[in-house]
């Protein structure tokens, strides 16, 4: 396998040297942290714990946890550990599951958030000859100015389209001749699904990789968009109380994503009882950031489901694997009982060879939960009869039902009736919570 790495010396890192700098890192952030945060040093003190506490990384669990609803109580600057002068910046959360969050970061912050996106971009063979186009939203949204920092760092040629005018991206792409997009994975499917309507085949772009990621999306859905592209996808992770994109990455082994290790330490939790689960377990993903200067959170409970594995990677990076994330502890769906992540869904559909276009509608009639699932028809499945409409429903149904424990509701919709997402997609429409 070609070796292909931005930073190699930190990562292809032995472990052991990779635990030792983290463990010295760790011990500096608790100090900065408890120095500088009212906040965190109160929760410290509730918890009993001072930073001589912490001598290194085996000393983490002792540390409090912090999570989405402290952030949210200390809004807008409650938990900046350097003065507001030393900032340069700020990020905001999608506001996915509620009220936005806020991030600060200092120079040496964006940096370093700059360099992980690099990590990400060479790993999928990225070069200076490269043209990259970043169809990310710009702005509050972490998405665009992360890869377009990574970018800059390994020299590409940066195409700062932002998300949405999909005719201008495509007009872009051609002309410029792009060779890796990055955008969320809804998004990509969406501009394969519009090359093929301007009659351009996969193979007539100059596109090799997609750089995708900020929300869930299966392994069917990655073939389905390296198909209709003509590339290899490969996932990113990140979220803006961290930095952004770039917390994690995939190689070229394609097998889990690296987490950055020399800047941040992952755990799994056990979301009910907090424990720390051992190596291989599925649980919640924590997260400590060691570098962070403005905004440093220790032990951050992402709520992301998640599971770690240091097996050798054939890429030669030494850091810690995650896979992708089953969905977000707050994504799930309960229903009648049963957990149901809407995943497990987008898998059954794609497998029955329908396109990634549903939306899943929750509610709730008699004190009965009921789940209804509208699919689009792709164009060459609309010519159907009303039996032939009804006989696909009846199979998807019963092939959801194999997988999901429970019979949702399926209705076969004309294409392109589902609105289409340039930014993270809605999938979800909980009315339950609505009333
Ligand atoms: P919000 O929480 O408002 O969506 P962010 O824009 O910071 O804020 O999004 C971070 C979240 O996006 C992560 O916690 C995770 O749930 C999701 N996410 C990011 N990247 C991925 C990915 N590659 N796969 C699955 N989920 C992802
Ligand atoms: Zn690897």
């Amino acid at each position: 396998m070609e070796k292909r790495y931005y930073q190699p010396e930190i990562e292809t890192m032995p472990v052991a040297d990779l635990q030792a700098l983290q463990s010295e890192k760790l011990v500096k952030q608790v100090r900065h942290v408890y120095n500088n945060v009212p906040y965190y040093r109160a929760l410290m003190e509730k918890k009993g714990v001072t930073p001589d506490d912490i001598r290194s990384i085996a000393d983490l669990h002792k540390l409090p946890f912090i999570t989405k609803a402290d952030l949210r109580e200390t809004y807008p600057d409650g938990l900046l550990a350097v003065p507001k002068e030393e900032c340069v910046r700020i990020h905001s959360t999608s506001g996915t599951t509620g009220k936005r969050v806020i991030a600060y970061y200092t120079q040496h912050d964006i940096d370093l958030w700059d360099d992980c996106c690099a990590r990400a971009i060479v790993a999928t063979g990225g070069s200076k000859k490269d043209v990259l186009q970043v169809a990310y939203g710009y702005g509050l949204f972490t998405g665009g100015m992360g890869l377009h920092g990574g970018g800059h760092k390994v020299g590409c040629m940066t195409l700062p389209m932002s998300s949405g005018n999909t005719d201008r991206q495509i007009q872009f792409m051609t002309d410029l001749n792009a060779t890796i997009l990055c955008c969320t994975p809804s998004y990509a499917a969406y501009i394969g699904e519009s090359l093929r309507e301007q009659g351009i085949k996969p193979e007539e772009n100059t596109l090799r990789a997609g750089i995708f990621g900020a929300e869930p999306w299966t392994e069917e859905m990655r073939h389905d968009i390296e198909k209709s592209l003509g590339i290899k996808a490969y996932d990113i992770y990140g979220l803006t109380e961290l930095s952004g994109p770039g917390v994690a990455f995939e190689c070229e082994a394609q097998t889990g994503m690296h987490i950055n290790e020399d800047h941040f330490i992952a755990e799994i939790i056990d979301p009910d009882t907090g424990e720390v689960l051992p190596l291989g377990s599925v649980g919640e993903l924590v997260f400590t950031s060691l570098d962070k200067e403005a905004f440093p959170l220790l032990r951050y409970r992402t709520r992301d489901i998640c599971r770690l594995t240091r097996e050798e990677c054939p890429c030669g990076r030494t850091h810690i694997k995650m896979c992708k994330p089953m969905g977000r502890s707050d994504d799930m769906l309960i229903i009648r009982g049963v957990n149901v992540f809407p995943s497990q869904i987008e898998t059954v559909l794609i497998n029955e060879g329908y396109s990634p276009n549903y939306q899943i509608l929750v509610d709730r009639q008699n004190h009965n939960d009921t789940i209804d699932i509208n699919v689009e028809l792709l164009p060459d499945q609309f010519d159907d009869t009303v039996k032939g409409i009804v006989q696909r429903e009846e199979k998807l149904e019963a092939a959801l039902r194999a997988m999901l424990g429970i019979g949702p509701r399926v209705h076969l919709v004309a294409p392109k009736s589902i609105q289409r997402s340039e930014g993270k997609a809605v999938r979800v429409i909980d009315k339950r919570t609505l009333h």
